[in-house]
């Protein structure tokens, strides 16, 4: 499947069935699994043999689903996760504990904003945000010793910023750390991070994976090529025995192209449990069926409400990194040549307040904390999903008071203009 292209791969990647098997992937809709004697479950618990034996840890269904997605990043191994959220606290926690460091973009989605300067700095693990236009001197002050990883987002939500992704892999391994990069808005469709030197990508199945606004998920996908037993003191847990696993190394066991979603599935899985559900990992799928479909038409979408904003003076600004004389147009255009995302992001003459009266008059568009649907919906930041952070946090994470999200879903381009158009004339 590896050779197919990306339309081929979303269809009928990740499972091939056999003469007589369901052409359609099987819910395996059982927490647990049987064997004949209890050697051959203590293979399993040793990792001595692969199989399933509890759902909390692996099961068929979503590991069908993550091998799909895996496929479409080019990476060696993925799993699924309950959300993008346990995606990402996993894809660091992994290889970052007490006591360690980590330099992210300052423009990253706010829910992961918070997870890293908040509730994981409670774990003991330090965070630099830097702004992903800083200078290479700015840059390179942030790294620590203890630095473990580097972390950003393709399209930044809802900043909008594309990440130079070349750049900030380049860095990451001047340092010897990888490059984590969360790829939920431009998915692998439009751009594929581990092409442009990224490690480990990430992503929200909750936004246009799914793309129907049905089901909660998360996918870590791991490229293999980071070599961890380049730096064994650094990387301990993949690196040395593992203790709660009879000392099992997973570097040496699984390789450098195995060691490190193992380690994060029979360790972080097993002990924090953020699984997805075989039901959840089935709608997924369905979601992935038809993503090359969807993305095209969300991207084409965006890119006309993004010309009808920029074209009407009641609007004060619009971001839109594919719309041309964006500031990050070339960023655009080298990373994903065939498009971003469905997300805008303008304001409306007369700031926060205007914002507010505006969103209320839409009738297409609906305001939902969501992005990335099939229907077009929008969001105040400010006043939603930013609430916690004050105007300095705010602007470090690119969002402006006045700021709209507003997701392109994959209806016609004229309704969600005039839909806009009537919604303007009321304020
Ligand atoms: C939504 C989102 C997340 C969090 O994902 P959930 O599935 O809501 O937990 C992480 N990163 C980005 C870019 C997102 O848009």
């Amino acid at each position: 499947m590896s050779n197919f292209k990306m339309g081929t791969k979303c269809v009928q990647g990740g499972y091939t069935p056999k003469n007589g098997e369901p052409r359609q992937i099987p819910i395996y809709q059982s927490t647990t699994f049987k064997y004949n004697t209890s050697e051959d479950m203590g293979k399993l618990f040793d990792l001595e043999a692969s199989g399933y034996f509890y759902s909390r840890l692996q099961n068929p269904t979503c590991d069908l689903v993550a091998a799909k997605i895996c496929e479409m990043e080019g990476g060696s191994a993925a799993m699924l996760t309950s959300s993008g959220q346990s995606a990402s606290f996993f894809a660091v926690f992994n290889i970052a504990g007490c006591g360690d460091h980590i330099v992210a973009s300052s423009t990253i989605y706010g829910g992961t904003y918070n997870l890293f300067a908040v509730t994981m700095k409670r774990m003991g693990i330090d965070f630099t945000f830097i702004s992903p236009n800083c200078s290479d001197e700015e840059f390179e002050a942030a790294f620590k010793p203890n630095t473990k990883a580097v972390f950003g987002e393709t399209i930044a939500n809802p900043a909008l910023n594309v990440l130079d992704i070349e750049r900030f892999a380049n860095m990451a391994h001047k340092h010897g750390v990888p490059l984590i990069v969360d790829n939920t808005f431009a998915t692998p469709i439009n751009c594929r991070p581990f092409e442009w030197g990224a490690d480990i990508v990430t992503h929200s199945t909750t936004k246009y994976m799914d793309g129907h606004a049905s089901a909660v998920g998360g996918c870590i996908v791991d490229s293999g090529r980071f070599d961890w037993t380049r730096y064994p003191d650094k990387y301990p847990g993949l690196c040395t025995p593992d203790e709660s696993y009879h000392g099992v190394t997973y570097t040496e066991r699984f390789g450098i192209e195995g060691a490190y979603i193992t380690k994060a599935t029979v360790q972080l899985m097993r002990d924090f449990g953020c699984c997805q559900q075989a039901q959840t990992a089935y709608v997924l799928n369905l979601g992935l069926e038809s993503l090359h479909l969807r993305i095209k038409k969300h991207c084409e979408n965006a890119l006309k409400v993004a010309e009808f904003l920029k074209s009407d003076d009641r609007i004060t600004w619009v971001k839109y990194p594919h719309l041309e004389g964006d500031e990050n147009y070339e960023l655009a255009k080298k990373y994903m040549p065939n498009g971003g995302c469905g997300v805008v992001s303008f304001g409306v003459k007369g700031g926060r307040s205007a914002a507010e009266a505006f969103m209320k008059e839409l009738k297409v568009a609906s305001i939902a904390t969501h992005v990335a649907d099939a229907r077009t919906c929008c969001l105040h930041p400010a006043s939603a999903t930013h609430r916690q952070m004050n105007d300095e946090e705010l602007a470090a994470a690119g969002i402006t008071p006045d700021l709209i999200r507003f997701s392109c879903g994959i209806e016609d381009a004229e309704d969600l203009i005039n839909d806009i158009k009537q919604a303007l004339s009321k304020i």
